[in-house]
C-alpha cells in the first residue's frame, strides 16, 4: 500500500516513524514547507502545496495513493477540507488524525476567541504585555493594537517583523515545558497570553505556566474540520490500516 501522511505535526512524525519499517507499506510525508528547517523525517518526503483540492486529488491519482492520513495541525483547515475533497473525489481511502483539545481546568483563566481579530479586541485599550504564541501568519491583526508590548516566539524568525513600535521575538522550537515557559513569561513580565488550543504536551508549557502565573490566557477557538472518520492516537491509524481499508 502506498500512504501519504499530510504532516507538519509531531504526530505525523510519530506515525511515519512507526510505519517506515513495515515491507508492506510505502509511506510519504508530505510538508507545506512553511518551516526553513523542517525536523528530519523517518520516511520520504515531499514538500509545498499541491494546488488546491483539485492538485491534491491529481497527486492522489498520479502517485497512486492507496490511503491518505490528515494528520495536519488542527489549526490548517484549508488542507483538511482540501483533503477531504479530493479523496472523495478519488475515492482514497481517508482519515484524520486529531489530537484532544485541551481543557480548561481550576486556576485557569481562559477567553474564547473565535480568531485574531477577536483576541486583538479582547486585549482591550490598555497597553498590556502579550506573549503571542502564534504561527507567523497569524500575527498581523495585532498591527492594530500598537499600544501594547508584545512577546512574539516562533520557529524562524518573522520576516518582516511586525510593525509595532514594541516587539520582541524568541526563536525557539517546542517542546516547552511550563519551568521553562515561566521563567520567559516571569522575565518579561507578561501578563496575558494568546495561544491556539493545540492540544498534546509539546506547547501545553506556557498553559500550566499561566496558571501557577495567574495569567489569562486568550484562546482561540479551533476552527471547524470536515466531518470525516476521525481518531486521535497513533495506534488508531495503525489499526486502521491493519485493517485494509479500501
Ligand atoms: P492551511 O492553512 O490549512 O493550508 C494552506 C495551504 O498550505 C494548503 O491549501 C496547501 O496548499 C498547503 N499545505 C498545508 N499543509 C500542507 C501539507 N502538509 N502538505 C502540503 N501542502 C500543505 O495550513 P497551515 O495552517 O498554513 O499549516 C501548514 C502546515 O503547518 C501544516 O502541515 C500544519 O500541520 C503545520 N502547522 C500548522 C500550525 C497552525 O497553527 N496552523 C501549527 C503547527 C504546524 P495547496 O492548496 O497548494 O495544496
Amino acid at each position: 500500500m502506498r500512504i501519504l501522511i499530510l504532516g507538519g505535526t509531531a504526530e505525523a512524525r510519530d506515525l511515519a516513524r512507526r510505519l517506515a519499517a513495515r515491507a508492506d507499506l510505502s509511506v510519504i510525508v508530505s510538508l507545506a514547507g512553511r518551516t526553513a528547517a523542517p525536523v528530519a523525517q523517518p520516511v520520504p518526503v515531499r514538500v509545498g502545496g499541491f494546488g488546491g483540492a483539485a492538485g491534491l486529488e491529481h497527486y492522489l491519482r498520479s502517485e497512486r495513493i492507496d490511503a491518505l492520513i490528515d494528520a495536519t495541525h488542527p489549526y490548517a483547515a484549508v488542507i483538511s477540507a482540501n483533503a477531504a475533497q479530493a479523496t472523495a473525489s478519488a475515492g482514497v481511502p481517508f482519515l484524520a488524525l486529531q489530537r484532544p483539545p485541551w481543557n480548561e481546568v481550576a486556576g485557569d483563566h481562559w477567553i474564547e476567541v473565535a480568531d485574531t481579530n477577536e483576541a486583538v479586541q479582547a486585549l482591550g485599550e490598555t497597553p498590556r504585555r502579550i506573549f503571542l504564541a502564534l504561527g507567523r501568519k497569524d500575527l498581523a491583526p495585532f498591527r492594530r493594537a500598537p499600544q501594547h508590548a508584545y512577546l512574539i516566539r516562533s520557529v524562524d524568525p518573522v520576516e518582516p517583523p511586525l510593525a509595532v513600535p514594541h516587539a520582541r521575538y524568541v526563536t525557539a522550537r517546542g517542546p516547552f515545558t511550563a519551568e521553562q515557559d515561566g521563567a520567559l513569561l516571569a522575565c518579561h513580565g507578561i501578563d496575558v497570553i494568546v495561544a491556539k488550543n493545540s492540544g498534546g504536551p509539546a506547547s501545553y508549557g506556557k498553559i500550566a505556566a499561566a496558571r501557577t502565573l495567574g495569567l489569562s490566557v486568550i484562546m482561540l477557538r479551533r476552527p471547524k474540520l470536515p466531518d470525516v472518520a476521525t481518531v486521535q492516537a497513533v495506534e488508531d491509524v495503525v489499526a486502521w490500516l491493519d485493517h485494509a481499508p479500501a
